[in-house]
């Protein structure tokens, strides 16, 4: 018999033995936090302690934590239809598709999975196809970044290009090619931000000519990259990046995951440059995370590709049993309602110009060598020297997180060992967020680095 300890103990002792928790090995010294309930941007663990949640989960919970409407939209809907299969249609889908269609401010038809990888494997299935139904047989590559995450599954994880996602799991899916991201803050001396995000972008162009035009399907990319460090590229990237592709006949696929639904302070990342993809991903925001929920938006005129092809195999065969649940969707719609009434995607742009303004004298910190932001994303880079930028070792970041926690602030940090990158801490906190959840994250960021030995 288990010695019954307190009921965190046990619960703890039972989490090691039966939970296999994502990515985080189980460490004896350093438990699990088991939440036990949450409200607006706060969430309490089984002890009763409290902790503002400045990563919103894994950057996806953008209404906040406690929503009732959310809860009785699905409640509802899970009364009335719980599930039928997207072979063939229901209500709740089609409000939603509409209503992804005004957001997107396009002409795009939405095809429903459950997570961002598999919005993503759909895009990279689609894309393919797409270049074979119009006659382009060998365009089957795809172009990606290194820094990038696109998800989990082989072929997204495929597109991923952080190494240590990935070196136990090789030989990944063939045909996904990385070029460097345009990581400005280590660009060459002497050069402008904008020549280094041209010369970035023309590594797109250059890797699609040696590897052979018609080859290539299709480019993957985040508008701006988020969990591998907050690489916020100038507008000149993503208007060359759309011209190449154009020019090239490759198809533009944007992954949304993370930017998408107010938290790059417009409705889609890739609002705030202008551009106009093929292909679109989401998922995270797109249901707050109350519901796994995620969707593939593709151009109406691709789409069409695959609508009038008598052929058996002109359409695209690619099922997905949960994908498109009623309850989610109905649940999702609300979503989007709330971000709309409460104008949160104006706040999130809000918000991240107050987080940004609050953590500016930060630059003067010894272990600071950077901060970026874009939306409600803050990315704080710490080097070890800030003349070689050298990345700061991880113990010191990971002490920097832990000294948030410790004082009741959950912030994120990228990660790739291999790589040597795993040096950006990250903040994004729900686009609900009060004022004073605001302050409180400056005020105990600040007080962690300016209390931390290395200053
Ligand atoms: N794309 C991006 C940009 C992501 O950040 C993530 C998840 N962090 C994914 C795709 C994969 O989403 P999921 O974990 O829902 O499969």
């Amino acid at each position: 018999m288990q010695s019954l300890g307190n009921e965190s103990e046990l619960a703890i002792q039972k989490d090691q033995q039966y939970l296999w928790h994502n990515i985080t090995p189980y460490s004896e010294k350093n438990p699990p936090m088991i939440a036990a309930a949450a409200s607006g941007s706060w969430v309490t663990d089984i002890d009763g302690n409290k902790f503002l949640d400045g990563m919103s989960g894994l950057w996806c919970v953008n209404v906040g934590y406690g929503r009732k409407e959310l809860a009785e939209a699905a409640y509802h809907q899970l009364l009335s239809l719980p599930y039928f299969p997207l072979t063939q249609s229901h209500m709740p889908a089609i409000a939603l598709a509409e209503k992804l269609n005004e957001w997107l401010e396009g002409d795009y038809v939405i095809f429903f999975s459950n997570s961002g990888s598999e919005a993503n494997e759909a895009a990279f299935k689609i894309a393919r196809q797409y270049q074979q139904q119009i006659g382009q047989h060998y365009r089957h590559k795809f172009i990606a970044r290194y820094r990038g995450y696109h998800g989990s599954s082989l072929g997204a994880l495929s597109a991923t290009g952080q190494a240590q996602r990935k070196y136990k799991y090789e030989p990944l899916s063939g045909g996904f090619l990385h070029v460097a991201p345009p990581d400005s803050y280590r660009r060459p001396a002497g050069m402008t931000v904008e020549e280094f995000n041209l010369q970035s972008a023309q590594a797109i162009e250059d890797t699609m000519v040696w590897e052979g035009v018609e080859t290539v399907a299709a480019v993957i990319m985040e508008p701006v990259i988020t969990g591998g460090g907050v690489i916020v590229p100038h507008q000149v990237y993503l208007d060359r990046v759309q011209e190449i592709c154009r020019r090239h006949g490759v198809l533009l696929i944007i992954d949304e995951v993370i930017c998408g639904f107010g938290r790059s302070g417009r409705k889609f990342g890739h609002h705030n440059f202008g551009v106009k993809p093929d292909i679109i991903t989401m998922a995270k925001g797109l249901t707050s995370a109350y519901l796994p929920l995620s969707a593939t938006a593709v151009r109406k005129d691709i789409y069409d590709a695959f609508k009038d092809n008598s052929d058996d195999y002109g359409h695209f065969r690619h099922v997905n049993t949960f994908g498109g649940n009623p309850a989610a969707c109905a649940l999702a719609l609300r979503n989007l309602e709330i971000l709309e009434q409460e104008n949160l995607v104006e706040r999130a742009d809000m918000l991240g110009k107050r987080l940004a303004a609050g953590f500016a004298e930060l630059l003067d910190h010894k272990l600071v060598g950077d901060i970026r932001s874009f939306g409600l994303v803050i990315g704080i880079e710490l080097v070890a020297d800030k003349a070689t930028k050298q990345p700061a070792d991880l113990a010191v970041v990971k002490g920097i997180i832990g000294g948030c926690k410790t004082k009741g602030l959950i912030i994120g940090k990228n990660g790739d060992t291999v790589a040597g990158f795993n040096n950006v801490l990250t903040i994004a906190p729900p686009l609900s967020s009060t004022d004073e959840d605001i302050q409180f994250i400056i005020d105990t960021v600040k007080a962690v680095l300016n209390g931390s030995s290395a200053e």
